[in-house]
């Protein structure tokens, strides 16, 4: 085989496989003098970046010379996976430079969320997982909402320095910085690449009026987001584009809620009560017998209980069951990835199901 070129942009080998992947260029650019990947290609002609994927050293790597840096670190996490969104570890890494929360996908909150509470979740969470955020912040990359509120406290906190921001895959980091490249730079072609400290992984550069700059550092996959048990054109189902509308249900004791085949719901214990599922609106909740529960599930999923469909049904690992015990009317099951059911009445026993390796939680009510 021959040996494949270099990308004369940021240097990668260029690969045809894997557009996901760095160094991805179409085939077709193979026969070109100067071969240029699609990324460096849209960021070049587009001034828009384009995520790629990593490996789980990269991923280490990338810590690890976070830690080596001084400056503002900005974490992005999806405020609808935001176990699923969480790099463990970043604590142990960053030392002492601060860590500015933001958490993404605002717009998709219901209305009647209160947007101070969700910020006092998601501090304690943060807490719980070891990070003390100088400031948490809601905003929306999708449509800007908070953008110039986000951009100001970067400006505050990074006193001078450079900003470092991070996330894993499919949290919005890519819509977060182009809103930033547009705010920061209008239409001027000022964006360059570097290495990441370490590693041979490049990382986008905005500069900044005081001759520091923004870096842009690669999207880190966690694997245990829902997100990844999908395949890509099933994606649409558990990401949604609009704001999220409750489905109210109200149950007796002893009935069950399928969410596609990838989420279950059991009111196992309690007088009859209400329950508001917070999920995508396009995705199908069926309800059913706790009882006929098992067998349905094995004989309908991918089929009756979709996504995913019975193509890619095999992939989804099992589904894993938390039992719980709630005392506390008004209180949120949290399907990392998907959403949230609210069990509006107190004193009731109820089981939540996942696939394998993503988390289930309770909270108390956003509302
Ligand atoms: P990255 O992998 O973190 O770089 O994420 P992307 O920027 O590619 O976004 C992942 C998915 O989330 C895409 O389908 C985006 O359209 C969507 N997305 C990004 N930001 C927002 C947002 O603020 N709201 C909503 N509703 N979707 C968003």
């Amino acid at each position: 085989m021959n040996e494949m070129p270099n990308c004369i942009g940021c240097g990668t080998i260029i690969q045809t496989d894997d557009s996901k992947a760095p160094g991805y260029a179409p085939a077709s650019s193979l026969e070109k003098e100067s071969i240029i990947c699609q990324r460096c290609f849209r960021l070049k002609n587009y001034n828009e970046l384009q995520p790629v994927a990593l490996t789980d050293d990269d991923f280490l790597r990338i810590l690890n010379g976070l830690g080596q840096q001084n400056g503002l670190i900005v974490k992005i996490v999806d405020i609808f996976d935001f176990n699923g969104s969480w790099l463990p570890g970043l604590h142990r890494f960053v030392g002492n430079n601060p860590v500015l929360l933001i958490a993404n996908k605002a717009d998709l909150l219901p209305k009647s969320v209160k947007k101070q509470k969700v910020v006092n979740w998601l501090k304690q969470e943060a807490k719980k997982l070891g990070l003390k955020p100088i400031d948490v912040m809601l905003v929306s990359a999708h449509k800007g909402m908070g953008m110039q509120e986000a951009m100001a406290a970067i400006d505050e906190y990074r006193r001078g320095q450079d900003v470092y921001v991070v996330g894993c895959t499919n949290v919005g980091k890519s819509t977060f910085i182009n809103r930033i490249i547009k705010q920061a730079t209008g239409e001027k072609e000022v964006i360059t690449t570097s290495y990441f400290p370490g590693t041979t992984l490049d990382m986008i550069e905005i500069p900044l009026e005081d001759g520091k700059a923004i870096f842009d550092t690669p999207g880190i996959i966690n694997h245990h987001q829902m997100a990844h048990y999908l395949d890509p054109s099933e994606l649409k189902y558990i990401m949604p584009k609009k704001e999220i509308k409750p489905k109210v249900f109200q149950l007796n004791e002893g009935q069950t809620l399928f969410v596609g085949a990838l989420a279950r719901f059991d009111f196992i214990q309690g007088a009859r009560a209400a329950f508001t599922v917070h999920i995508a609106n396009d995705l199908q909740i069926h309800r059913t017998k706790l009882e006929k529960a098992d067998d349905l599930y094995e004989t309908h999923r991918g089929e009756l209980l979709a996504p995913p469909s019975e193509k890619y049904i095999d992939q989804l690992p099992e589904l894993v069951r938390f039992e719980f015990s709630i005392k506390e009317a008004k209180t949120d099951i949290v399907f990392s990835g998907l959403g949230w059911i609210t069990v509006q009445n107190a004193n009731v026993v109820i089981a939540a199901y996942a696939p394998k390796g993503v988390e289930v939680q309770i909270r108390p009510s956003l509302i």
